[in-house]
């Protein structure tokens, strides 16, 4: 039996992935993330890196799967249909995600694995698979005391941000997400204090300026986030697919060298908390 709390990411891109430049150490996929509290595993969205999770997971003995949904833009589950363990009966997978458009999780997968728009449908899944609502706001427990909390983020459509504490340790998944003046929205007491926060920083404050209302946030502010919040470790994810090797390598060097406790995300990466 595991007892670690270890948070691997598999894709660090937004939007799109990184095509035609090297995705060098960053890596090209888009969001995907695996949590494993213990023997329990939790797969944060299914981003393009979702594929080699998925190839990993089948070297695994262990049939269950957690799937939480941040929401369904389609850098965030465009991995699904090539998720293998969908494919295999052997496997059980809940996905949890708001409900939007009056359709469950799994049904708004369906409408980008449906005809036209792609030949495999999520009834062709082998896996068992169920659909769990998630209410933004309201938490939920998982086997082996694992606690989820949620937050609606600023974000369009509806897009959940994820908190899931173990054994008095925390992670924010916090992606798709643009930093507001509103302190309705509760970001700062969601993520203070916590181990480890996994931050939108698709733009810089330069950038953000002409991208207003799109959801996302910048490095400066994660920075500010993490001292305001004591956050222990801050790590900036959703990068520009444009942004090439050695524009991310000085930009990581540059927020390092300001604070040690922040830096970009790499995909391949694992943190033991
Ligand atoms: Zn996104
Ligand atoms: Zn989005």
């Amino acid at each position: 039996m595991r007892e670690d709390f270890e948070v691997k990411i598999y894709g660090v891109r937004g939007s799109l992935q990184a095509v035609g430049i090297n995705g060098g150490s960053f890596g090209a996929n888009t969001s995907c993330v695996l949590v494993r509290c213990g023997d329990t595993r939790i797969v944060l969205d299914c981003g393009s890196g979702a594929f080699i999770l998925g190839e990993e997971l089948l070297n695994e003995p262990e049939n269950d799967l957690t799937v939480l949904i941040s929401h369904t833009h389609l850098d965030h589950i465009l991995g699904v249909p090539f998720f293998r363990p969908l494919f295999e009966s052997r496997f059980s997978i809940s996905f949890y995600g708001a409900v939007q458009c009056g359709r469950n999780i799994i049904e708004q997968i369906g409408c980008m694995m449906s005809p036209p728009l792609w030949p495999v449908g999520v009834s062709d899944f082998k896996a068992s698979v169920v659909h769990r609502e998630v209410v933004p706001g309201k938490g939920f427990t998982l086997e082996n005391g694992i606690i989820v909390e949620t937050l609606l983020s600023n974000h369009p459509n509806v897009a959940v941000l994820y908190k899931i504490t173990y054994k008095g340790r925390s992670f924010v998944y916090g992606l798709d997400y643009e930093h507001c003046d509103k302190s309705s929205y509760g970001f700062d007491a969601f993520i203070k204090g916590c181990d480890l926060v996994l931050y939108d920083a698709s733009y810089s404050n330069e950038e953000y300026a002409l991208h207003r209302g799109y959801g996302h946030s910048t490095w400066e502010t994660g920075m500010a986030l993490a001292e305001r919040c004591g956050v222990k470790r801050m790590i900036m994810s959703h990068l520009g697919f444009y942004k090439t090797d050695s524009e991310l390598e000085a930009l990581d060097r540059k927020i390092q060298s300001l604070n040690s406790h922040c830096a970009l995300a790499r995909e391949g990466e694992v943190f033991i908390l």
